[in-house]
């Protein structure tokens, strides 16, 4: 008998996540840090790229996971990039 727990991974920092465990977050799959670091930086520094993120998945939301994926880390990195700026 096979016990597989369904496993994802974190779209940030690449780890194996238990899904159960797991956060979605701007169509991101994310482990708990990355989750919490990603919202604390995403309210903190750039409220914009909320509303642009939003309005993706508004208009593109259920089809086009990949791209959407595409999107999300290209909106993630230039938060990251502006994260340290103080
Ligand atoms: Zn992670």
């Amino acid at each position: 008998m096979m016990a597989k727990s369904t496993i994802t991974k974190c779209k940030n920092c690449g780890c194996r996540i238990l899904v159960d465990e797991s956060y979605f977050h701007n169509c991101l799959t994310l482990c708990d840090d990355c989750y919490l670091e990603n919202v604390h930086r995403v309210i903190t520094c750039n409220p914009l790229v909320i509303y642009s993120a939003k309005r993706f998945q508004d208009s593109d939301g259920i089809m086009a996971e990949d791209r959407l994926n595409e999107q999300q880390k290209t909106i993630y990195n230039y938060v990251k990039s502006k994260g340290k700026v103080t």
